[in-house]
């Protein structure tokens, strides 16, 4: 992955302005994009509500974006921004992709698969393995989602 700083943040800004999709529809604001050569090839948020679907993760929705403009299942040589790190399925999912490289804006501590609960991405038992950089607009990522779950308990 050959992206500057300022790449992959105005990457990640494009990631959070899914995850502003998601969060119209009042559900769990989670943006992600999917980039090949420098051009967004999948778009994706959050829309378990939106689309009463329980696999509809914003990573799921952009690997099946990306899926149908590359007219291939493999993404190689893409790189998956996503403004939460990704739970067990989109991990899953991600390998099954052979998307080689993963950028995540901040931890899910909860529910995290790639490096909070579990490590999917990059175990070594698994045939594919994923280049991870954490942090990229570590704050902005974590924020919108602590706004959401604030305003959720004060409903
Ligand atoms: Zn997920």
């Amino acid at each position: 992955m050959n992206y500057t700083v300022e790449e992959k943040e105005a990457f990640m800004r494009e990631a959070l302005r899914e995850a502003e999709i998601a969060l119209e529809h009042d559900e769990i604001p989670i943006g992600c994009v999917i980039v090949k050569d420098g051009e967004i090839i999948g778009r994706g948020h959050n829309a378990r509500e939106e689309l009463q679907r329980a696999v509809m993760h914003a990573e799921i929705m952009a690997i099946e974006n990306a899926n149908l403009s590359e007219e291939s299942w493999r993404l190689l040589d893409c790189t998956l921004f996503v403004t939460i790190e990704p739970c067990v399925m989109c991990s899953g999912a991600i390998g099954l992709a052979r998307i080689p490289n993963v950028v995540y804006g901040a931890k899910n501590q909860k529910f995290g698969a790639a490096g909070s609960l579990y490590d999917i991405l990059t175990d070594e038992r698994l045939n594919h393995r994923v280049e991870v950089e954490t942090g990229v607009l570590e704050s902005e990522c974590a924020a919108i989602m602590q706004d959401f779950f604030r305003n959720r308990r004060k409903k």
